[in-house]
């Protein structure tokens, strides 16, 4: 599953307590995403200056770079209170109306994975949304009457690694909508030495830089990697971290020179060895390694993608010459080359090839 892998970007039981001492509270404190950070901050100071809610903001990106933090951080810098719900966390229509009206002036409410929200939950937030009102609907049958309560003005901000799955209706009521890019080596070492002075870890500049380059752009991974460096150090060199030690607790969990894990590489090898390099459709590649297509989608491929390893055609996924050589493997010639496709993932998100 991938939520075991080392390197998955998904969150796990082990991560959360560590990951809230990790979370920068302050966007002065959130290296990366440039425009986001400088688009938040004036969205940020108008409001303020207004004394207004903040318009609604839609974040999308594979997980792990950032949204929930910057969710926070949103909240802490407006000096509200925020409420964190997710989209399958939400069944009922009540359940969203009982989260709404517990709302106060101004607050946020963040909810992360909103494409899995039912058709029916939205349809309460819309109003809410648009006119901060609630409608609810007393009694049933005919009797059934529909009543209009006004709420607090508050901001909603949602979160999704599927854009393309948030319905058309859902996507225009949001003011801004932001792409979280992948992070480059010299962003994710920043948040790798902030951790690592967080955890007390005396950390060289070169070990911080083996790490950032093996983290697949994603900031949780960095400091998951961070925190198993360390625990390699404890035990084999007296807590003493180096370059060399870092190479090989990284080699010892089988994370090669990208960043890429055996599942990563699974993906490749399967594409490669049980297709001819493809095209081969989503379904077809999770059913031969046993894996879900929804975290092929989420996970593996935007980096697959980003790294030039995978192309997307209409046909489905074909590897490319830079998979093959990343693989060992002699490319055939109708391999496609491999530029990278990096800003291009999300193009064709959520449309099954
Ligand atoms: P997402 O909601 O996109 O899955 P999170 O906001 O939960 O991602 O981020 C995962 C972890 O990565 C957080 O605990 C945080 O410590 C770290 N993180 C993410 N982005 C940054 C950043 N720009 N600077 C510092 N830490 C970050």
């Amino acid at each position: 599953m991938a939520e075991d892998r080392l390197i998955s970007p998904a969150e796990t039981d082990d991560d959360a307590a560590v990951e809230r001492s990790l979370r920068p509270s302050a966007l002065a404190d959130f290296p990366g995403q440039p425009r986001v950070r400088e688009n938040l901050a004036i969205a940020i100071e108008a409001a303020k200056k207004r004394g207004d809610a903040l318009d609604h903001q839609l974040l999308y990106g594979p997980p792990g770079l950032g949204k929930t933090t910057l969710a926070n951080i949103v909240a802490h810098e407006m000096g509200v209170s925020i409420r964190t719900t997710s989209g399958p966390a939400i069944e009922r229509p009540g359940d969203l109306a009982a989260i709404l009206t517990n709302l106060k002036q101004h607050d946020i409410l963040f909810i992360d994975e909103i494409h899995r929200l039912s058709l029916a939950v939205e349809e309460i937030l819309y109003p809410a949304m648009e006119d901060f009102a609630l409608d609810l609907v007393i009694g049933k049958g005919p009797g059934a009457r529909s009543v209009r309560l006004n709420m607090p003005k508050f901001t909603l901000i949602g979160a999704t690694t599927r854009y393309a799955m948030v319905s058309a209706p859902m996507r225009d009521r949001f003011g801004s909508v932001y792409r979280l890019d992948f992070y480059d080596a010299e962003t994710l070492a920043t948040i790798i030495n902030r951790s690592a002075s967080i955890l007390g870890v005396c950390l060289p500049e070169d070990a911080a830089m083996e790490i950032a380059s093996r983290s697949r752009g994603t900031p949780r991974i960095a400091n998951r990697l961070l925190r198993r460096v360390r625990d390699f150090a404890e035990v084999r060199t007296d807590g003493k971290v180096t370059l060399e030690g870092t190479r090989e607790a990284l080699a010892l969990l089988e994370i090669d020179a990208l960043g890429l894990d055996d599942s990563d590489r699974s993906v490749l090898r399967a594409i490669i060895h049980k297709f001819n390099g493809g095209p081969v459709g989503l379904e077809t590649i999770a059913a031969s390694i046993s894996e879900e297509a929804d975290t092929i989608m989420d996970v593996y491929e935007p980096f697959l993608l980003q790294c030039g390893f995978l192309h997307r055609t209409p046909r489905g996924r074909v590897a490319t010459a830079a998979a093959y050589r990343h693989l060992g493997l002699e490319p055939p010639r109708s391999a496609p080359m491999g530029q990278q496709q990096a800003g291009l993932w999300d193009e064709a998100d959520g449309a099954e090839a």
